[in-house]
């Protein structure tokens, strides 16, 4: 790691600890049953990240009492904020009439019409726990309709705990056969078609990589895509967990393409656990009772009351098409103000992404593909660590996601901290890259 790096983030992380006490006695609890004191990767950063009690809006105080902002909504997940009247009070209606019926119940057609009603390529779908479950069931769809075993993927793009392209080689993932090419390299995808296309039953994109660092997908490397599946009869799959957000209709309408399936997750639950998975019905009809040779597919919480109810309110009564264009021309104005501080500097600095999400990159060229420089990420980290003890919460990885409840008066804090970060940072900063 570069000298001013190290020292500066061992600088802001002893700044760190002297405000979160009970934080790290907390965390030194955790380890003691969680490996690494810790149940989901990406919430850790050392020495220990804070522990939450509570969030309002888009504050959230840490169990030491440091309060907020909040610029990352959950790694997205939390569109609405932390404390949406809507959905509070639904989240209490429901559980005034009991839970876990074992039976169903009308809220789950509620849920899977408001996702129609978004989703035009979407005919029927079912609903599973996860985003990551909900592509793992796309994929073994698709496979199970082409009757082909190889799967291609692209580099830099997540699609679940199990199924992470992100790095090479994680010894979790699941045992698909799985090719993996270059993002936003159509010349690479065809070339792949032409050497394995009768082989292959499934391909799985993000039309905008989110673990990846927030790259948007070129129209004309999207287009090929559809063009060449189609044309070697395909399926597929469009992962939406992450981009439902940035367009009403998903980004599969800003780019102009129909997926064979589309998977979903993050904000249909209006906070609580869900993920989906559905299509066009020649691909669903796999899961058709009423036909024969259909197969079972179950889950005990796929029609959970809370994501069923909450999920449904949230995205009729909530996430409506105005507030949806409102949240992303914000993110987008954001994004631009930022990369104007970068500019001005003269830093080699930019934040990628679209609409509400973006991710800082060192870089002196807007990357098209996975940043694969390691001093990005050591750049992202003292970044977070500086916005830490400045009271504001955004990924270690350099992630922002607004939220409905994100206000012009945090932009500006946002902004008004980001410009001393480059003052304080610029001489080293423009070393770099
Ligand atoms: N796909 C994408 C694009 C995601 O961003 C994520 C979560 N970060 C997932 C799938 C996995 O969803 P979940 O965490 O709900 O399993």
């Amino acid at each position: 790691m570069t000298a001013f790096i190290e020292r500066e983030i061992n600088r802001l992380s002893d700044n760190y600890q002297f405000r979160t006490p009970l934080s790290r006695k907390q965390f030194e609890i955790a380890r003691k049953s969680l490996p690494g004191g810790n149940t989901r990767n990406n919430l850790y950063f050392a020495p220990y990240p804070p522990y939450f009690e509570r969030g309002e809006g888009s504050k959230l105080t840490d169990i030491d009492g440091n309060n907020y902002i909040d610029f990352l909504s959950d790694f997205t997940v939390a569109i609405c904020g932390h404390s949406n009247p809507t959905l509070i009070e639904e989240a209490q209606k429901t559980l005034s009439q009991g839970m876990s019926y074992g039976g169903c119940t009308a809220a789950e057609s509620r849920l899977a019409e408001a996702i129609k009603d978004r989703f035009n390529s979407i005919e029927q779908l079912r609903f599973a726990n996860s985003g990551t479950e909900a592509n793992l069931y796309a994929l073994l769809t698709a496979l199970a309709y082409s009757k082909k075993n190889k799967v291609i993927v692209f580099e830099g793009n997540y699609h679940g705990g199990m199924l992470n392209f992100c790095h090479p080689n994680i010894p979790i993932n699941a045992p698909f056969d799985t090719i993996i090419l270059p993002y936003n390299d159509p010349a690479a995808f065809e070339t792949a078609l032409l050497e394995h296309g009768d082989q292959v039953g499934a391909v799985m994109i993000e039309l905008m990589m989110n673990s990846g660092g927030c790259i948007p997908a070129d129209q004309e490397f999207v287009d090929t895509v559809r063009k060449q599946t189609l044309a070697h009869d395909i399926p597929l799959i469009v992962d939406e967990v992450m981009t439902a957000r940035l367009n009403y209709h998903g980004l599969q309408e800003k780019y102009q393409i129909t997926p064979d399936l589309t998977s979903l997750g993050k904000i249909i639950g209006g906070g609580f656990t869900i993920g989906a998975f559905g299509g066009k019905e020649k691909y669903m009809r796999l899961y058709d009772t009423q036909k024969s040779g259909f197969t079972a597919h179950g889950g005990s919480f796929n029609n959970n009351v809370l994501s069923m109810n909450v999920g449904a309110a949230s995205l009729s009564n909530v996430l409506t098409k105005d507030v949806m264009v409102m949240l992303n021309e914000q993110g987008d104005n954001l994004r631009e103000q930022l990369n104007k501080i970068f500019y001005d500097a003269e830093v080699p600095l930019v934040f990628t992404g679209g609409g509400s999400v973006m991710n800082l990159h060192l870089a002196k060229a807007t990357p098209i593909s996975k940043n694969t420089n390691p001093l990005s990420a050591e750049i992202c980290k003292l970044y977070h660590r500086f916005l830490l003890n400045e009271g504001i919460w955004i990924a270690p990885r350099g992630l922002i996601a607004l939220s409905i409840e994100t206000t012009d008066k945090g932009i500006h804090i946002l902004i008004e901290k980001t410009n001393d970060f480059i003052s304080q940072y610029r001489a080293d900063l423009k070393g770099l890259a």
